[in-house]
């Protein structure tokens, strides 16, 4: 498979390329040639097929030869070893719960596969890689936690003092090993700003690589597929309608792809929260970024989504197509909230916020049908224990992978927002 750049279709690369590059020339964004076409016998075979073995079967299509299919066997298996069940909330609703994961999130399976084909990609070439990362809280600690003990990768995390709740600070600094969390005296911006000076002032001289994680790069939304052939496999239904809570669009545009190859769906749902630019969008025909306004699913408080450029290449450009494929609702906070608390109150399932956005799409776009619908539960509830609390007055259990990290101590250096800081840290370390 070669990858193409939605700003210039003449420029094909390998995907190695691709994810080394992360962002295509022009600020385009890399996407397959082609729509990969699943064979017959995945599909018979589809029912009872395990999540690694989806991995495997459905990421090969796109890696190609370029890892070797023992390796990739096993590359799939280590990122994928935690479940994604698919939970029944009431009559005909189910919750696809993405959070099983080491950092209790969805961003844990994109992360962990690109983390291991980067690892792959330079244990080739006996290379050093170093990731430098900003992160405001949860895409840090998923990046990080993918890296962790991956050969030949070294994560540099850097987030502002104070500025991350108390999980998520332990969540970036208690890795140890190949992870270090740099504890910047400033706000996320100051972060960003100086993980982006790095990139164009230091020199690497050639001994390292330096590279960022970022969201786009495509070795984070091709894993975003495979469990939607799992969904599929567990529910056993040809007929199920989709929905995902949304913010970059990234995890719906892994479902669009997989319903591409040939997975039966009959339709998708992106929900957002007050973040509406897609909505809108399909309202008007007209796409309008806007600045994006705080909400309680923060995840998603994004007013000019990234992967919007991938999927208006792969609608072709029309709202209409777009729209025959996925309606996009938007919800108040208000309505999340008595949404987390009437599911909570009925069915005893505890909602995050964020997944109570998706359930909210889900029966808006169901009712009156008694087809099945799937919304994707895309945090652990604990992850956002103020608003859960709040809303439903009920705790919800940490589970193991947070218990652990909570009991162990804090390690961060610290450096105040000065850029000369941050590049005597890395000559020290790397030149
Ligand atoms: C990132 C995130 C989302 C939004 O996913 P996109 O791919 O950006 O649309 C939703 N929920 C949670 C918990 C997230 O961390």
């Amino acid at each position: 498979m070669q990858y193409i750049s939605t700003r210039d279709k003449g420029l094909k690369v390998t995907f190695e390329q691709a994810v080394k590059r992360g962002l295509a020339p022009n600020k385009g964004l890399f996407i397959p040639e082609n729509f990969i076409k699943m064979p017959a016998d995945f599909w018979a075979n589809l029912n009872g097929m395990s999540l690694p073995e989806i991995g495997f079967q459905v990421g090969k299509q796109y890696v190609g030869d370029e890892i070797p299919e023992n390796d990739f066997r096993k590359l799939c298996a280590e990122v994928l070893n935690f479940d994604i069940p698919l939970v029944n909330v009431k009559e005909n609703i189910y919750s696809l719960e993405l959070f099983h994961g080491p950092t209790c999130a969805f961003k844990d399976v994109g992360a962990r596969f690109m983390a291991r084909c980067l690892g792959y990609f330079s244990s080739q070439k006996n290379e050093k890689t170093v990731i430098l990362v900003a992160t405001s809280g949860d895409t840090g600690s998923a990046v990080a936690n993918g890296f962790l003990n991956v050969p030949g990768v070294d994560v540099i995390i850097l987030y502002p003092s104070g500025k991350v709740s108390e999980i998520q600070e332990k969540q970036l600094t208690t890795n140890g090993n190949n992870i270090t969390a740099l504890e910047v005296n400033g706000v996320f911006d100051d972060c960003q700003a100086l993980v982006k000076t790095a990139f164009q002032n230091f020199d690497t001289q050639n001994k390292i690589k330096l590279t960022s994680a970022n969201s786009i790069n495509i070795a984070r939304l091709i894993p975003q597929s495979f469990y939607y052939y799992y969904a599929v496999s567990q529910i056993k239904r040809s007929d199920s309608t989709i929905c995902v809570p949304s913010g970059n669009f990234g995890n719906i545009t892994g479902g669009i792809l997989a319903m591409k190859s040939g997975l039966p769906v009959e339709h998708f749902v992106a929900a957002t929260n007050a973040n509406d630019t897609v909505p809108q969008y399909l309202k008007t025909g007209v796409y309008t970024a806007k600045p994006s306004v705080q909400t309680i699913s923060n995840a998603m408080d994004v007013g000019d989504p990234s992967n919007f450029e991938r999927l208006n290449e792969i609608f072709g450009h029309s709202s209409k197509t777009f729209g025959e494929t996925i309606s996009s609702y938007s919800f108040t906070d208000a309505e999340t909230r008595a949404k987390m608390k009437e599911t909570y109150d009925k069915y005893g399932y505890i909602l995050d916020p964020h997944g109570a956005v998706g359930m909210l799409g889900i029966e808006k776009q169901l009712a009156g049908s008694n087809k099945p619908g799937i919304f994707l539960e895309t945090a652990h509830p604990c992850k956002f224990l103020d608003v859960v609390q709040k809303s439903t007055n009920v705790t919800p259990e940490l589970p193991e992978a947070l218990k652990a990290c909570l009991g162990k101590k804090k390690e961060s250096i610290k450096i105040n927002n000065d850029y000369k800081e941050l590049e005597q840290l890395l000559k020290d370390r790397y030149l």
